[in-house]
């Protein structure tokens, strides 16, 4: 019997081949990252490999009591 190998948490699912934008790609044995077009027959592999920082990182977001009271402040108001 054989195992099926645990899934991959890194795939990423390509939704057109790089090379002729077909839609016909299923995975393939070739590595843990890669697809098979059935299209151009090409195999090739799509792996996420992190995110960069941001080159300016937003400011981070109020809270709503926060949000409230800078905008009761604004039009005058006092809590
Ligand atoms: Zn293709």
């Amino acid at each position: 019997m054989r195992v099926r190998r645990k899934p991959n948490p890194n795939r990423n699912h390509p939704l057109h081949c790089p090379y002729c934008a077909s839609e016909l790609l299923f995975p393939d044995e070739e590595t843990e990252f890669a697809w098979s077009c059935q299209d151009c027959l090409r195999v090739f592999s799509v792996q996420f490999h992190g995110q960069d920082d941001p080159p300016v990182k937003p400011e981070p977001a109020r809270s709503s009591h926060e949000a409230l009271a800078n905008s009761l402040k604004r039009k005058g108001h006092e809590l």
